[in-house]
């Protein structure tokens, strides 16, 4: 059968690939998802330019940078005029849907556009029984939102037109925040203690201000719906639980004395991570299904599957969950692809890719024209084993949103095959979503290969002054490539 391909494009929120065991997890098993990377291609060094929900999701579809499509932060929401990759293949006769998680804004001038169907979670969307926006119509949905996400993503599968290729976009809210798993996984990991990452008690020693401004801390930052406890302050549900050793009550348990600070810290990760890698869980059996499908209708060969994350997320990893920062663990997306009819089975490919990157991909696969105002590179040769020798080793990275939820400081960089250089520009811009007030600009310098868990900044070292000119040099190169300004206080 001569004709272009199926693709099937699973993305979750919030899952890093430290969590998937087909990346090496040391805390789960995801049988399933297993099967697109032993059947496919892995890549190992698949980033996202900007790491938060919104911002990676327009880059996805448009497959230009935050500054050009707009979409800077949570608050700045996708103009759905704006091109697409759906769009231009709904326009070649694919036949398009979107399923699940969209959050880039509601109402006439933010709802999906180029999908023929589409039904999502208006905002965030709850895990039970969720509101759905089918079509502009709002509805409520009874069940738990993976498997609603995966029984219509099958559904509309059933329903399609078989003489035309699809392309179908299934968006899981797992495993997002606030990480509310199905009860049939409620139990699962109970007797069992998940093991601790190496960075669990960083103490932001040797690196610029931001790392330790942050308010993303296991020890302190929850609120109690994170860690299913009952609120302190039942008042003010919202506020976090704060630092130190005080008693926690596990909802409908008996309260939990502590010893130590540490104990209680110890303790929260659990609370978290077990409930973190349930919501994985129904992913990886909704990814299992959607496959067993594709071989039982006998399309598997035909398709393009995908999965993928919309960026990393820091599980425990310095001490912190949520992302936004430009560090490996949240910059790092999950992306694996099967293709058998091109895709050698159970490669690995070590090559940068970008979320910026996917559009050009999947037009290149479809045979439709790469339009020249899409900013990423089609990585077919990748996945067909030729890397180009003129392949990029280097990459653009900007996280605009100063403050907000979880004190980031706003920064760009640049990360290299070895390196990165990290500027915290710390500057709101008067940008929507940025509730930080300006802090004294700071750099950070890591040699990946020395320290690949980017505990220590290397920055300032005169030692490293060559290169850090020249690293300098290159971001500003890149950035100005991609059409961004280099950050001018008081602009
Ligand atoms: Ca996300």
């Amino acid at each position: 059968m001569n004709r272009a391909p199926n693709i099937l494009f699973v993305m979750s929120d919030d899952h890093a690939s430290h969590a998937m065991s087909c990346y090496g997890s040391r805390i789960n098993r995801t049988p399933h998802l297993d099967r697109i990377a032993d059947g496919g291609m892995r890549f190992d060094n698949c980033f996202c330019t900007n790491s938060i929900c919104t911002p990676s999701r327009a880059a996805i579809l448009t497959g230009t940078y935050n500054h050009v499509n707009g979409v800077t932060t949570l608050d700045t929401m996708m103009d759905n005029r704006l091109q697409t990759f759906p769009k231009l293949l709904q326009a070649a006769g694919y036949q398009t849907a979107h399923v699940g998680k969209w959050h880039l804004g509601q109402g006439p001038a933010h709802w999906p556009t180029g999908f023929d169907y589409w039904t999502v979670f208006p905002g965030q969307g709850r895990y039970h029984n969720p509101e759905m926006v089918e079509m502009t119509e709002h509805k409520v949905v009874p069940g738990y939102a993976t498997d609603i996400v995966t029984d219509q993503s099958l559904h509309w599968l059933e329903q399609r037109d078989r003489s035309r290729p699809f392309l179908l976009m299934c968006h899981h809210k797992a495993p997002h925040r606030p990480w509310d798993p199905h009860p049939r996984h409620a139990r699962r990991y109970e007797d069992e203690e998940i093991p601790y990452p190496e960075t669990f008690d960083d103490d932001y020693a040797h690196r610029a201000r931001a790392a330790a401004a942050a308010e993303m801390r296991i020890e302190r930052d929850f609120i109690a719906s994170d860690v299913k406890v009952d609120p302190p302050d039942p008042a003010n549900p919202r506020r976090r639980l704060g630092a130190g050793t005080a008693a926690l009550t596990p909802a409908g348990g008996e309260p939990v004395a502590f010893a130590s600070p540490h104990e209680r810290k110890r303790w929260l990760y659990q609370r978290y991570i077990k409930d973190y890698l349930r919501c994985v869980d129904a992913i990886d059996e909704g990814v299992g299904r959607l496959l067993d499908y594709l071989d039982d209708d006998g399309i598997a060969d035909d398709t393009i599957v995908i999965y993928t994350s919309d960026q990393g997320f820091f599980l425990g990893d310095h001490g912190w969950y949520d992302k936004r920062f430009m560090y490996e663990e949240s910059l790092r997306m999950p992306f694996i692809v099967r293709y058998p009819r091109a895709v050698q089975p159970g490669s690995v490919n070590g090559d940068m890719i970008l979320n910026v990157d996917f559009a050009e991909t999947f037009l290149d696969y479809a045979g439709v024209a790469i339009p020249d105002d899409m900013q990423g590179r089609s990585f077919r040769p990748l996945l067909e084993g030729a890397t180009p020798a003129d392949w990029r080793t280097a990459m653009y990275y900007r996280y605009w949103m100063h403050g907000a939820h979880h004190n980031t400081w706003a920064h760009y960089g640049v990360r290299t095959l070895t390196h990165k250089l990290i500027y915290y520009y710390a500057d709101p811009l008067a940008i929507p979503g940025n509730t930080g007030t300006r802090e004294e600009p700071e750099w950070e310098l890591f040699d990946l290969r020395r320290d690949p868990r980017e505990m220590h900044s290397v920055y300032g070292d005169p030692a490293n002054a060559a290169l850090t000119g020249d690293l300098t040099a290159l971001l500003h190169d890149l950035q100005a490539a991609v059409g961004d300004q280099p950050y001018l206080p008081g602009q």
